[in-house]
C-alpha cells in the first residue's frame, strides 16, 4: 500500500506538467498573463482600493488604459478570468458613463461624479483641508464613497434592508459655489434652499455647498454632514417611501442621523437647517458623559413629550435626548428598529410602538433607557477623530 501511493506521488508531478503544458486553453488566458487575460491598471495610484470600492467614478472612467475598468488586457491573448471581468465592466462603465446627473443636465456641463451601491455623490469643492494635509475633489468624493457605504452598511443591518428595499440610490451634492447650489435648490429639488435642503421622496437627495458660509472648506466636516444627512434620506426612502421627521417621530429621525454620524467620528456636529437650531454645539458634540450626568441630574419624565416631536422643533439638548433613546434601542432592541421605522410612516404613535416592539410602555421604556445609560456611558467620552 505505501510502496503504491509513493509510486503515485512521484508520478503526480510529471503529469500535471504534461497537462498544462504547451498549448494554451483560450478560456484560461496565456502564460504572459499568468493565465488571467488582465491584470490591475497601474495609474490609480493610493486610490486604487477606493475605485474598486464603488461602482462608477467619472474621473477613473476617463483613464485611458482602462476605462475605469481598473483592468488592462493581456498584450498576449484574449482569454482568461479577468478578460471577461473587463468585458463585462465595460458595458457596465458605458452604461453608467451614458447616465448623467441633473445638476450637470442643468449647468449644462460634465460634473464630478460617483455611482456606489447606496449613493450618486456629485461634488466640486476644488480643495479642502483634511488634518494637515489637502484633499482635491476627486479625494473628497471617495472619502464621502467610503464613509457614507461605512455607515450605510450598519443601518442596511439595522433595518434589514437590501438594495433594491431603497426606492433610489441617495443623491449627495455637494457644490463650491453658493450660486449653483442656489440653481439647485430652485430649479431641481423645487425649493428655495438655505445653507443645505434636503429632498424626501423616491429619489432623495441633498445639496449644499462649502465655501465657508455654508460649510467650512473642511474635509471632515463634508463628510461627516453628508453621512449624517445620508441618513435621514436612507430613513425615507428604505422599504417605504415617507419622511418621518415631519410626524410624531422627530426623536427616530434625528436621533438615528447622530447615531451614525457619532458611530464613525466619535462626535456629532451637524444640525440640519429644518431641525432649527443651525450653529448649536451641544456639549461639543460629545454626549455619552453629558447624557449620562443630566439623566442623573433630572428625573422627571422625558419620552411622554420627547415622542410626541416633530425633527423641526427639537431642541439643542433633546437632540441628544433623541441620540441616546436611538443608542439605547439599537443596543438592546436592534430587531425593533424596521417595524418601528414602518409604523412611524404609517402614522402609528409611540406609545403603540413601544408597547408592541419594546413590549413596555413609555415609562418603562424610560426606566429601562435611564438604567441602561446609568450602567453603560462612561464618565469621558472617547476621542473623536481628526480627519477623514
Ligand atoms: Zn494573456
Ligand atoms: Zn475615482
Ligand atoms: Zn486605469
Ligand atoms: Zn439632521
Amino acid at each position: 500500500m505505501i510502496f503504491f501511493a509513493a509510486i503515485a506521488l512521484a508520478f503526480c508531478p510529471q503529469l500535471d506538467e504534461e497537462e498544462t503544458k504547451p498549448e494554451i486553453d483560450i478560456s484560461v488566458g496565456c502564460k504572459t498573463c499568468g493565465f488571467m487575460g488582465a491584470e490591475d491598471c497601474d495609474n490609480h495610484g493610493r486610490l486604487f482600493e477606493a475605485e474598486q470600492g464603488v461602482d462608477y467614478c467619472w474621473i477613473s472612467a476617463q483613464c485611458k488604459d482602462c476605462s475605469g475598468t481598473l483592468l488592462t488586457d493581456c498584450i498576449k491573448c484574449e482569454s482568461g478570468p479577468l478578460y471577461i471581468k473587463r468585458q463585462r465592466e465595460l458595458g457596465k462603465q458605458e452604461r453608467f458613463s451614458e447616465s448623467t446627473t441633473q445638476p450637470a443636465t442643468l449647468f449644462k456641463r460634465e460634473l464630478p461624479r460617483i455611482l456606489s451601491k447606496h449613493f450618486d455623490i456629485c461634488a466640486t469643492a476644488k480643495k479642502m483641508k483634511n488634518g494637515s494635509k489637502n484633499m482635491d475633489t476627486h479625494q473628497l468624493m471617495h472619502a464621502m464613497a467610503t464613509e457614507c457605504e461605512a455607515s450605510a452598511t450598519l443601518f442596511d443591518e439595522h433595518f434589514q434592508a437590501q438594495p433594491h428595499n431603497y426606492s433610489n440610490r441617495a443623491r449627495l451634492w455637494y457644490f463650491t459655489d453658493e450660486k449653483d447650489h442656489k440653481e439647485v435648490c430652485v430649479e431641481i429639488l423645487g425649493s428655495n434652499g438655505g445653507t443645505d435642503l434636503k429632498f424626501y421622496g423616491v429619489n432623495p437627495a441633498v445639496s449644499s455647498f462649502s465655501n465657508g458660509y455654508g460649510l467650512g472648506n473642511d474635509a471632515l466636516e463634508v463628510v461627516r454632514n453628508a453621512v449624517h444627512v445620508s441618513i435621514h434620506l436612507m430613513l425615507s426612502s428604505v422599504h417605504q417611501v415617507g419622511w418621518i421627521g415631519n410626524k410624531k417621530a422627530g426623536w427616530f429621525d434625528v436621533g438615528a442621523a447622530h447615531w451614525y454620524e457619532d458611530k464613525l467620528f466619535a462626535r456629532i456636529a451637524t444640525y440640519c437647517i429644518d431641525e432649527a437650531n443651525s450653529g448649536v454645539h451641544y456639549e461639543n458634540g460629545k454626549w455619552r458623559a453629558a447624557m449620562k450626568k443630566h439623566l442623573r441630574k433630572n428625573k422627571d419624565y422625558i419620552l411622554p413629550k420627547l415622542t410626541q416631536l416633530t425633527s423641526g422643533v427639537l431642541e439643542e439638548e433633546q437632540h441628544a435626548l433623541a441620540w441616546s433613546l436611538y443608542d439605547y434601542v439599537v443596543a438592546n432592541h436592534p430587531d425593533a428598529l424596521k417595524p418601528m421605522l414602518l409604523g412611524y410612516k404609517n402614522n402609528v404613535e409611540s406609545r403603540v410602538l413601544f408597547k408592541k416592539h419594546l413590549e413596555m410602555n413609555i415609562m418603562q421604556v424610560e426606566g429601562a433607557w435611564r438604567a441602561w445609560v446609568a450602567e453603560t456611558y462612561p464618565v469621558k467620552d472617547p476621542k473623536t477623530r481628526k480627519k477623514v
